[in-house]
C-alpha cells in the first residue's frame, strides 16, 4: 500500500500513513484527534514548488524581475532555482 504524509488541521502534527488506492478519507490525528489534511510533498521540500517561488520572490524582491514567466521550463534545466 502507497504511505501518504498528513497533516493535523488543529496541531500541525505531520505523520506518515498507509492508505490503499481510492480511499479518499484522510485519518484522524493521533495527538489529538482532529481532521488532518493529506500532504503532497513531504514537509522537508514543500516549499520548492514553482507558486511558492514566484510568491516568494514578489514578496522579497518587488524591483528586480530575475526570470520570466515563459521561460519556466529553461529555468528549470538550467537548474537556476533560487536556494
Ligand atoms: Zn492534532
Amino acid at each position: 500500500m502507497p504511505r501518504y504524509d498528513f497533516q493535523c488541521h488543529a496541531c500541525s502534527y505531520t505523520f506518515e500513513e498507509e492508505r490503499s488506492f481510492g480511499e479518499s478519507k484522510t485519518p484522524v490525528c493521533p495527538q489529538c484527534g482532529a481532521t488532518t489534511e493529506k500532504l503532497i510533498a513531504p514537509p522537508n521540500i514543500h516549499f520548492k514548488g514553482d507558486g511558492f517561488y514566484n510568491t516568494d520572490n514578489a514578496k522579497k524582491s518587488p524591483e528586480s524581475k530575475p526570470v520570466e514567466p515563459a521561460h519556466g521550463k529553461e529555468d528549470k534545466k538550467n537548474g537556476h532555482k533560487e536556494r
